[in-house]
């Protein structure tokens, strides 16, 4: 009876160790005995004695080279067979491997443990049955603070943009596509809002610096390289890369130089140069590189469904806007207000083609950007905002971290409205609270883990204002508080 257990309990550890092996042999691939390329790049594996593998390609170039290779070299391997009447360990220099040895050492088995398939976030909306534009709007706001009306615009504009791709019921008018540029100063939000909406669509983004972009033929990425960029955001899928988002930053920087006595390489002929982009044109783009050359293989992306958002800064504009709105003023009855919007913090929203024209843009240029407009500059309680209130704000990012320590952080009202308040003089908009925070956790997060006594930290404005320090509560205090 016992011996029968046993036997079973064998059985049993043995097909555990296997089905172990097994395991193993899933996570790991095997690689190319030529190329070093793994399985998984390759597509299978032939296997040959002496645990080598070769891969469909290598095995391709072996047999290639043995037929394209000249017979008359089987001549010189009869020559070959002369060598055999010499004695050879005659020769200095010279040593023969004997290719039976070889047959002793096996190799080992060449493998690479498979890279983990990324787990891709579930996309909030599906862009074939795109939802209403207050649907979109109401996402982005768990997301990004204020700039209400930048997202109800980008909202019906990608809900336009979406319906006008996948719904082949528009073949007698053609609808425009809703490109868009985006007018605010820098860290308000610009590029956030961009990725955010192409992760809640799930479509592929590409973003792109204006200032980097050259015409074709001069030193710099060509306009062209933008859509390749794309195709490799869509993992070189052509069919997800036409419905992908492109966002160029800086646009403000190829405006025509207005009073420019040289060619102007970077201006006015790139905005040339995009148009087609813009408006939909056939790209000859290369797969899996960046630039074309004769050893990449190329492929052609349609830029018709490619939505287009172009954003910059502006610097200048306000005052070109503030020119025209006084030359009015100055026709009307409202002459004696000349300063009168010297001070309005969001004269942007009131920019029209003319501005833009004025500033150095070319007229066929924002004749494809349709959808225009500008975003608010960051007032101190947006800011404030900013820290607490999105999905993944930076406060509770600092929060989770202490929480797994035991530790419960919390911020007076006080202590945001002091770092908001820094943020603002430094004038990059939400791009300087990080560094400000990252600046005063510091000695938080190296302190803190010392003591596993502390059960609280509460950050005043006096430890952001350097006059003070953070309020700390030992775990017993914290125990006894909740009992009372
Ligand atoms: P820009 O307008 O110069 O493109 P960004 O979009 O890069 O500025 O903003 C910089 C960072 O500031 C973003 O990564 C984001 O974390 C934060 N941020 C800016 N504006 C907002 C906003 N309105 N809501 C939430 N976070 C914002």
């Amino acid at each position: 009876m016992s011996d029968n257990l046993d036997i079973t309990n064998t059985e049993k550890n043995e097909t555990i160790a296997s089905s172990g092996t097994e395991e193993k042999e899933q996570e790991y691939e095997k690689v190319c005995f030529m190329c070093h390329r793994p399985e998984s790049k390759t597509g299978k594996m032939i296997d040959l004695p002496g645990n080598i593998s070769i891969c469909p390609d290598c095995m391709q170039k072996a047999f290639d080279i043995m037929n394209s290779s000249d017979l008359s070299n089987l001549q010189n391997m009869q020559n070959l067979s002369n060598l055999q009447n010499m004695d050879l360990s005659r020769i200095p220099n010279v040593s023969f491997i004997n290719l039976g040895d070889l047959q002793n050492s096996i190799p080992r088995p060449q493998q690479v443990k498979k890279k983990k398939k990324e787990e891709k976030p579930q996309a909030a909306f599906d862009i074939h049955s795109i939802p209403a534009p207050h649907r979109i709007k109401a996402k982005l706001d768990d997301y990004v603070v204020g700039q209400e009306h930048a997202k109800k615009v980008i909202s019906v504009a990608v809900y336009n943009h979406y319906k006008r791709v996948f719904t082949n019921t528009m073949d007698e008018i053609e609808i425009e596509k809703s490109n868009m540029l985006m007018i605010g100063p820098t860290g308000c939000g610009k590029t956030y809002l961009v990725k955010t909406l192409a992760r809640l669509l799930d479509v592929p983004l590409a973003i792109a610096d204006a200032t980097s972009l050259t015409e074709a033929g001069y030193i710099g990425d060509d306009i062209e390289s933008v859509i390749s960029k794309l195709l490799a955001a869509a993992d070189n899928d052509v069919e997800r890369a036409q419905q992908g988002i492109v966002f160029i930053d800086e646009i403000d920087k190829i405006a025509k130089k207005r009073n420019a006595n040289q060619r102007d390489v970077s201006g006015e002929s790139v905005q040339q140069g995009m148009l087609k982009l813009l408006e939909g044109s056939d790209v000859e783009v290369p797969v899996g590189a960046t630039s074309k050359n004769a050893m990449v293989p190329m492929t052609t992306v349609n830029t018709k469904n490619i939505l287009f958002i172009c954003g910059g800064a502006f610097p200048g504009l306000e005052d070109i806007i503030k020119e025209r709105l006084n030359k009015q003023a100055a026709i009307g009855f409202q002459s004696d207000l000349k300063d009168k919007y010297d001070k309005d913090p969001d004269l942007l929203t009131q920019v029209t083609l003319e501005d833009l024209r004025n500033f150095g843009m070319i007229p066929e240029f924002i004749g494809r950007l349709p959808v225009v407009f500008a975003l608010q500059s960051l007032s101190r309680e947006m800011l404030v905002k900013i820290l607490k209130e999105p999905k993944n704000a930076i406060l509770k990012q600092y929060q989770k971290l202490l929480e797994l320590d035991e530790v419960k952080l919390d911020f007076e009202e006080g202590a945001l409205e002091a770092i908001a308040e820094r943020a603002m003089e430094r004038k990059t908009g939400a791009r300087a609270l990080r560094a400000i925070i990252e600046e005063f956790m510091l000695d938080i997060m190296y302190e803190i883990p010392k003591d596993d006594n502390i059960g609280q930290v509460l950050i005043t404005r006096e430890y952001i204002e350097k006059t003070g320090g953070p309020v700390i509560t030992m775990r017993g205090m914290l125990a006894l508080g909740n009992k009372s």
